[in-house]
């Protein structure tokens, strides 16, 4: 039998279709039909169902490195968390969760009485879509389809690494007569071979880069823009013949892809935003997590004034979270900062495990659930499976701490992206980006890169080792 679901791995979110055997996935099968990728997918995509099949899963639950049942897990997180100050819990959430995965963690932070519930998945994303959370007097997002119809692209950052089933939508703009790729990277990256120009900047200076392009779009002098590409590290041609080939009646696209390679991605995408306004374009932006921007907008919605991943981090480091639960995530540099208690779900034991109370994690392939990709695109998805160990996160959360699962469906349902942060003057925003330097030169991304985490080692270990 063959099931349709979607892969998580970056915010462009394909379709895929999956040889289902029984209780088991056994193969990808394309799904040549799905408007996003018409089948298409990329090695992230490829061997997302593996992961299923792994077996070093974990599929009972465990306290401090011993496998128990989930009853006694249940109650050492009741029994623990009674002394533990409810302003000093974190609650960090994986980007590769459903919204409805994500309103049973929002109803879990209500109950325990927190501010601090953020989607994990990295700075660079999270600052990405705080920036786009930004109130503007117009703000104009485009769609996957008018990246097509564009005949302008302006691409800041490595589109075809982050997101490379892209390309077809980017080589159907190249293939039109006239039409002009502007590729804005340090690097000569994967995205720099379809460009019409390609313009390297001092690493970094990307968010600089789009203010200038702002400044001279809104009128500011010479010696301005001079000392502005001076620290960027463009020729003041290059800014010029940029904003001159965006400003026109074309139709056409800024695409931002976040990245951990320069500072204030908030910005950026602010910027991009405002050029987008400036020249009567659209602007996307696509990510590493594939739901984060839906998981922000669901938070924000539910808690208005919830500390962002950032502030966590911050606390964290601080020693000021004295219990943590990583639902679906792991910090690589929690070792250093371990909270007194900690509450894990995860696929696989990590090193953290040891110290933590660890719940098995269901794979989104496993569940019902639905996600807001890039364009703001909306898909509901079906389970290809059962969920190895039996329980989901929903099932689990809700019964320790009687969440309500109706309740949080619900508000998965209603959530939308919409601008609710905060209201900045430009410059305000522009003393803000005026304080970047260059970051000393930086590893380009890598195309099998899982978002960094634990799945990467796993997916490959056991496609060496299974002989079907
Ligand atoms: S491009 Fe993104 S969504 Fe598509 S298969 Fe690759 S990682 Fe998955």
């Amino acid at each position: 039998m063959v099931k349709k679901s979607v892969c998580l791995f970056c915010s462009l979110g394909c379709g895929l279709a999956c040889r289902v055997e029984g209780r088991e996935a056994v193969a990808i099968d394309y799904d040549r039909n799905n408007p996003v990728n018409l089948g298409a997918l990329c090695p992230r995509g490829y061997y997302n169902y593996e992961l299923l099949n792994h077996p070093g899963r974990l599929t009972s639950p465990s306290v401090g490195g011993e496998d128990g049942s989930w009853g006694e897990a249940a109650s050492k997180v009741r029994r623990e968390l009674q002394g533990i100050d409810p302003g000093s819990i974190g609650i960090v959430v994986s980007p590769l969760m459903s919204l409805e995965e994500g309103a049973i963690a929002a109803a879990l932070a209500e109950k325990l009485k927190t501010r601090y519930l953020c989607v994990g998945g990295g700075l660079a994303d999270n600052d990405a879509a705080l920036g786009a959370s930004w109130r503007l007097a117009e703000d104009h997002p485009a769609t996957l389809e008018e990246i097509e119809t564009s005949d302008r692209l302006l691409i800041i950052g490595d589109i075809l690494t982050r997101t490379p089933v892209l390309s077809r939508r980017i080589n159907a703009v190249k293939a039109k007569k006239g039409s002009r790729i502007i590729v804005v990277d340090p690097h000569r990256s994967h995205a720099a071979w379809f460009a019409s120009r390609h313009i390297t900047l001092k690493s970094g200076m990307e968010v600089l880069f789009a203010a200038a392009l702002v400044k001279l779009l809104s009128g500011a002098d010479e010696a301005e823009l001079a000392a502005l590409t001076d620290k960027i590290g463009v020729p003041m041609s290059a800014l010029k013949e940029t904003a001159a080939d965006l400003f026109g009646p074309e139709p056409g696209t800024v695409i931002v892809v976040p990245s951990p390679n320069r500072r204030r991605n908030d910005l950026l995408i602010y910027f991009v935003r405002i050029l987008a306004g400036l020249t009567n374009k659209k602007w996307i932006s696509f990510h590493e997590g594939g739901n984060i921007v839906g998981l922000n907008a669901l938070f924000d919605g539910r808690h208005p004034g919830r500390a962002r991943y950032f502030e966590l981090i911050k606390k964290l480091k601080q020693g000021a979270i004295q219990g943590l639960f990583l639902l679906g995530e792991d910090l690589s540099d929690l070792e250093s900062v371990a909270p007194k208690l900690l509450i894990k779900s995860r696929f696989f034991k990590s090193k953290l495990s040891r110290e933590a109370i660890c719940f098995p994690q269901a794979s989104h392939l496993e569940l019902a659930g639905s996600y807001i990709f890039s364009g703001n695109r909306r898909e509901n998805a079906l389970p290809l499976v059962p969920a190895a160990g039996g329980r989901d996160l929903a099932a689990w959360l809700a019964e320790i701490f009687e969440l309500d699962v109706e309740g949080a469906r619900h508000q998965a349902a209603d959530t939308a992206v919409k601008m609710a942060g905060e209201l900045f003057d430009l410059e305000t925003v522009m003393n803000e980006a005026a304080k970047i330097e260059p970051m000393p030169d930086c590893q380009v991304e890598n195309v099998t890169n899982f978002a960094g985490n634990e799945l990467a080692s796993n997916f490959f270990w056991y496609r060496a080792n299974n002989k079907r």
